[in-house]
């Protein structure tokens, strides 16, 4: 009984899986689905993550605090020379806190690049990055060249200040990690901040040692072009 069962079943596996030559045809008329380049930007509330990616995305500000949509990600068109034409950035504006802790965990799965955003004027914020650092490592282990996270302290604009320059690169040190002083306000070092990321995920990842991401370390870049147009 056993033995006439497996037959049946080996025989029906047999018909069911598609030929080599099928399998051939396929994979040259069914043309693969482009994969989206998944940027994660992590960090507390306020401190600038959706002005930063608005800035990015749409070359605009508001002063106006958005409140976060979790499952809503931003979509970028990359421009055609970095990864061949019609690449995607899927841009992930994460809510902080406790509130949303398995999506955070999907998304860090699936981010090939992470933004630690937390704001100059207000100490707590870079403390705050820690637990999204570590998580970030745990889910996807060292390898920090294949999975560039680069280190934002936004705000760089407001002159009441509760962390220098050097108070960030201080931690991207510890963290070997890319470091940027933003302001999404006055568009400072948003446009640097992407393109490294892009350049970054463009390089083939055959490095023996992971690299840091080339940055700001620790001067404060001047300003930069605004990329698009207005709100
Ligand atoms: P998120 O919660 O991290 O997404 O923070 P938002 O992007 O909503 O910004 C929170 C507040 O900070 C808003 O009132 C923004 O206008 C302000 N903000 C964001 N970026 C900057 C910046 O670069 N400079 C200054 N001065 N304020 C900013
Ligand atoms: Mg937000």
């Amino acid at each position: 009984m056993g033995n006439s069962c497996s037959g049946l079943k080996e025989k029906l596996g047999q018909r069911l899986r598609p030929s080599p030559t099928l399998n051939f045809i396929r994979s040259i008329l069914i043309p693969k689905k482009k994969k989206d380049f998944c940027v994660v930007v992590l960090g507390s509330a306020g401190v600038g993550k959706s002005a930063l990616v608005q800035r990015w995305v749409n070359s605009c500000y508001s002063d106006k605090y958005v409140p976060p949509a979790p499952m809503a990600d931003v979509i970028y068109h990359v421009p055609d020379g970095f990864f061949g034409s019609g690449t995607k950035m899927r841009i992930t504006d994460l809510p902080g806190g406790q509130l949303y802790p398995a999506l955070q965990c999907l998304k860090i799965a699936r981010g090939h690049a992470f933004i630690l955003v937390y704001s100059v004027t207000e100490k707590q914020t870079l403390e705050e990055l820690t637990p999204f650092y570590e998580l970030i490592r745990e889910i996807k282990g060292g390898n920090l060249y294949k999975y560039p996270i680069v280190l934002v302290g936004n705000k760089c604009d407001e002159v009441r200040r509760e962390l220098t320059t050097l108070d960030g690169a201080a931690y991207a040190l510890k963290w070997n990690c890319g470091f940027f002083e933003t302001s999404a306000k006055k568009n400072v070092n948003v446009e640097e901040l992407f393109f490294e990321l892009l350049t970054q995920e463009r390089e083939p990842d055959t490095t023996p040692q992971p690299t840091p991401v080339k940055s700001q370390m620790p001067n404060i870049a001047e300003d930069v072009l605004a990329v698009c147009v207005p709100c």
